[in-house]
C-alpha cells in the first residue's frame, strides 16, 4: 500500500501501473480494450449510480431530489429515444451542483469546457498567450477541508458569535483566500495615479501627484484568468484542494483587466514571465503561511529529476502558445468521457501535473492508488452497499462509514463555492457573454435533453416513476427504450407494483407536444418565481426605515379618512 503513496510518483505512473490491490475497481477493463462508446456508456452508468447514492446521503435538499423529483406532476416523466440512439429522460428536477452531483457535473463541465475552449482559441488566434497555473497547499491527514479551502479560496467573514458580517449593502463579507490576495496584490496589479491635497498655513491648498505605477500584469499582458478548482483525498495525505488556472497573457490592456479593453497583443518577454512566476510563488506561499504555517507549500525540491525542476510543489506554471490545446482545455475542466488528450500536448500536461500529482479530470478519472475524487466516495458506497462487493473489489478506499463522513465534510466545506470562475471582464476580451452563475450551470444540465430530436418513447405518471426510482429500475427502463420495446415498459412498472395504465406509449409527434407543453409550464412557473423574487427584493430595498410605524400610521389615517367621509355624508 505504501508503494502507491511514494512521493514523486506522477499521475501517469499511476495510470501505467498494472492493476491490483485495494484501488482496483470491479469490472474495470484496460482502456485499450474498450471502445469510446462503451467507455462513455460505462461512465454514464457510474454517474447514475453515484447520483443515486447522492440522493440518499446528501444533506443538501436539491441533491436529495436530483433525478428523482418530478418537475411537473401533470406531465409526469418522459423516457424517450433520440434519433442518435440515446435514451433521454425528461421532466425531472435536477440539482445542478457541479461539486456534488456526478450527473449534473458531467453536463455542466461539458458546457463550461465548450465555453472555455472557445475563449482560449479566440485568444490564441488573436495573438495572445496562455499559461496553465496549478496552485496547491501543503496538506496532511489531520487538516480539515474547510480550513484548507478557506486558506486557498476565502471564506465568509464571521463575527465573534459566528454570525456572518455584512457590508453596507447587506452583502455578506468574505475573508480573502490566497487566490483573492493574488489577484489584488499591488506588485502584480500596479497602482493607479494618486493625488493628495493638503492645506497650507495661509489657507491655500497644495497637492502632489504620485504617478501611476505599472505592475507585473502590465509586463506580461495579463487580461484575466479562469480558475477550475478541485478536491481529491488521499489515504496518506488527506484532503488535497487545488486550483487549475488558465491565465490569459500577452494582451495590451487599456485600463484594468476588469473594465478595460484589449487594444492589441504582444509576446511577453522571458524576464517578465520569470518575474511573474517568482512573484506568484512567493505570494502564494506567503499567503498560505499566513493562514496556517502548516499549509506552506514547498518552494524547493531535492527529488532527482522531479518535474517541478526544483521549484517546489505549491505553484506550477506552464506556457501555452499553440492552438493545439484541446487537451489543455480538458485538463482545465476535466469533462468529456473517453476523449483522450492529443499526444503532442500530453507530455506538457504530464509535466505540469506530475510533480504535485494533480488530477487531470475531476469527474471521471480514477486513481488507481490510494487517492480518490469525492465522486469516487459515492461510487465506493454504491459498490459496498448496493452492489455488495468485497471492499478490495470496490472503487476507492475506506469503510462505508468513513466515506459518508468524508462526503459530509466535503459537502459542508464546498457548498456555496464556485468550481469554475472567470475573472471579471475576461469573457468580454474574447467576445463571450455569459456568467459563472448557478442558473447558467443549470441551463447546461437541461440543455442536453432539450436539443434532442426524439423518435418515440413512453410517458410515466408520477406514481409509475416513483416505482421505478424506488426499485432502482431506471437502467432497466432505459434498456426498454433503447431497444424500442415500448410496450414492455408497462410490464416493468407492474413488476415493481405499479399500474399498467400509468404508462403511456407515445409517438414522436405526441412526445414533441407533451415536451413543448412541459417547457411552457415550467417556464411560466420560473417566470412567476422570478417576478415574485423581484417584488420581494424591491420590497426589501424600498422598505421605509421605520417600517414598524408605517402600518399603524396608515391605518390611523385611513380610519380618520373614513370618519371624515362619514361625517361629510351625515352632514349632507
Ligand atoms: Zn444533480
Ligand atoms: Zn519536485
Amino acid at each position: 500500500m505504501t508503494e502507491f503513496s511514494k512521493s514523486g510518483q506522477t499521475a501517469s505512473d499511476l495510470r501505467e501501473r498494472p492493476e491490483g490491490g485495494a484501488g482496483e475497481s470491479e469490472g474495470a477493463q484496460r482502456p485499450s480494450e474498450q471502445t469510446r462508446a462503451d467507455k462513455a456508456a460505462a461512465a454514464a452508468i457510474r454517474r447514475y449510480q453515484g447520483r443515486k447514492v447522492l440522493n440518499r446521503v446528501s444533506g443538501i435538499d436539491a441533491c436529495g431530489g436530483c433525478g428523482r423529483r418530478v418537475l411537473d406532476p401533470e406531465t409526469g416523466v418522459i423516457y424517450a429515444r433520440s434519433t442518435r440512439g440515446y435514451v433521454v429522460t425528461i421532466g425531472l428536477v435536477r440539482c445542478g451542483r457541479i461539486w456534488f452531483c456526478p450527473e449534473c457535473s458531467g453536463a455542466i463541465r461539458r458546457g463550461r469546457t465548450e465555453e472555455l475552449k472557445t475563449g482560449a482559441l479566440r485568444w490564441l488566434a488573436a495573438g495572445g498567450t496562455l499559461a496553465v497555473v496549478v496552485l496547491t497547499a501543503r496538506h496532511n491527514r489531520t487538516h480539515e477541508l474547510a480550513r484548507l479551502a478557506a486558506a486557498m479560496w476565502g471564506a465568509p467573514m464571521l463575527d465573534a458569535d459566528g454570525a456572518p458580517v455584512r457590508d453596507r449593502n447587506g452583502k455578506p463579507r468574505r475573508v480573502p483566500g490566497a487566490y483573492q490576495t493574488m489577484l489584488t496584490d499591488p506588485r502584480f496589479y500596479g497602482r493607479p495615479e494618486a493625488v493628495s491635497w493638503w492645506e497650507r498655513k495661509d489657507g491655500s491648498f497644495g497637492h502632489s501627484v504620485r504617478a501611476a505605477e505599472q505592475g507585473i500584469r502590465h509586463r506580461i499582458g495579463y487580461a484575466g484568468m479562469v480558475r477550475a478548482s478541485e478536491v481529491t483525498r488521499s489515504l496518506e495525505h488527506g484532503w488535497h484542494p487545488h486550483t487549475n488556472g488558465l491565465v490569459f497573457l500577452g494582451g495590451k490592456v487599456n485600463g484594468t483587466p476588469a473594465k478595460g479593453k484589449v487594444a492589441g497583443y504582444f509576446t511577453p518577454g522571458g524576464d517578465a514571465l520569470e518575474e511573474w512566476e517568482d512573484w506568484l510563488r512567493e505570494l502564494w506561499t506567503g499567503a498560505l503561511a499566513k493562514a496556517d504555517p502548516e499549509f506552506t507549500p514547498s518552494t524547493d525540491c531535492y527529488t532527482r529529476d522531479c518535474k517541478c525542476e526544483g521549484k517546489g510543489h505549491g505553484v506550477m506554471v506552464k506556457l501555452i502558445t499553440s492552438a493545439d490545446d484541446e487537451a489543455l482545455i480538458e485538463y482545465l475542466t476535466k469533462v468529456q468521457d473517453g476523449k483522450a488528450p492529443a499526444a503532442s500536448v500530453r507530455a506538457d500536461l504530464d509535466a505540469a501535473s506530475g510533480a504535485a500529482m494533480e488530477t487531470t479530470r475531476a469527474d471521471n478519472k480514477s486513481y488507481r492508488g490510494q487517492s480518490m475524487t469525492p465522486f469516487q466516495m459515492l461510487y465506493r458506497l454504491h459498490d459496498l452497499e448496493v452492489a455488495r462487493l468485497k471492499p478490495a473489489r470496490a472503487e476507492g478506499y475506506g469503510t462505508a462509514a468513513q466515506c459518508r463522513i468524508w462526503w459530509a465534510e466535503y459537502e459542508s466545506a464546498m457548498a456555496g463555492r464556485r468550481a469554475i470562475e472567470w475573472t471579471r471582464g475576461l469573457r468580454g476580451h474574447v467576445q463571450l457573454t455569459g456568467d459563472d452563475s448557478d442558473e447558467t450551470n443549470k441551463a447546461f444540465v437541461f440543455e442536453q435533453d432539450k436539443n434532442q430530436e426524439l423518435t418515440g418513447g413512453v410517458i410515466l405518471t408520477r406514481d409509475a416513476h416513483d416505482k421505478v426510482v424506488d426499485g432502482d429500475a431506471e437502467l432497466h427502463m432505459q434498456d426498454v427504450i433503447k431497444t424500442e420495446s415500448y410496450d414492455t415498459a408497462a410490464d416493468v412498472v407492474v413488476d415493481l407494483g405499479g399500474r399498467a395504465d400509468h404508462v403511456r406509449v407515445a409517438t414522436a409527434e405526441q412526445l414533441a407536444r407533451v415536451q413543448a407543453d412541459l417547457y411552457e409550464r415550467v417556464n411560466a412557473k420560473a417566470r412567476k418565481r422570478r417576478s415574485e423574487q423581484q417584488v420581494a427584493e424591491w420590497m426589501a430595498k424600498y422598505k421605509p426605515a421605520k417600517s414598524a410605524l408605517a402600518a399603524p400610521v396608515e391605518a390611523v389615517n385611513l380610519l380618520a379618512h373614513i370618519r371624515a367621509a362619514r361625517h361629510a355624508l351625515t352632514v349632507q
